[in-house]
């Protein structure tokens, strides 16, 4: 029977990243998840070659550079601005409130 140093249950950020690391320290890891998928909340599933963020909508943003650069080994990142709509009774507005919310709201 194998013989492991760590049995991590759950392949979300934390479990994934601990095992990666755990392993380039010479430690033997198995990685159980109940889901058929890894990433845990991250997860995108490619439907019709676009990534849709399977349990909402996930930003990575940090300003501290190691962080940066560590987590830029896994993957390439897409530049991303958040923009945000709401729609109210069929009318869509600019999140956050924002001249343009006030101006469709009560005209200009
Ligand atoms: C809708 C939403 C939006 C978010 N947006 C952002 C964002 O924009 N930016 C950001 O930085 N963070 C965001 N987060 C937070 C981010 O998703 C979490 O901080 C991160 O995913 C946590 O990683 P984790 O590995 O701790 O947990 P998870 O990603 O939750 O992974 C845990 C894993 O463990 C598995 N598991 C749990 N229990 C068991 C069990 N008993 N047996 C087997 N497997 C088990 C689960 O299936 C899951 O895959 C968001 C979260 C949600 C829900």
């Amino acid at each position: 029977m194998e013989k492991y140093n760590y049995l991590i249950v759950g392949a979300g950020l934390f479990g994934s990243i601990f095992a990666y690391e755990a392993n380039k320290r010479g430690k033997k890891c198995l990685v159980i998840d109940k889901r058929n998928h890894v990433g845990g909340n991250i997860y995108t599933e490619k439907i019709e070659e676009i990534n849709i963020h399977k349990y909402g909508a996930h930003i990575f943003h940090t300003n501290n550079k190691k962080v940066w650069d560590y987590i830029n080994q896994f993957v390439e990142f897409n530049r991303f601005t958040n923009s945000p709509i709401a729609n109210y009774k069929g009318e869509l507005f600019n999140l956050p409130f924002n001249m343009n919310t006030f101006n469709k709201l009560w005209g200009g």
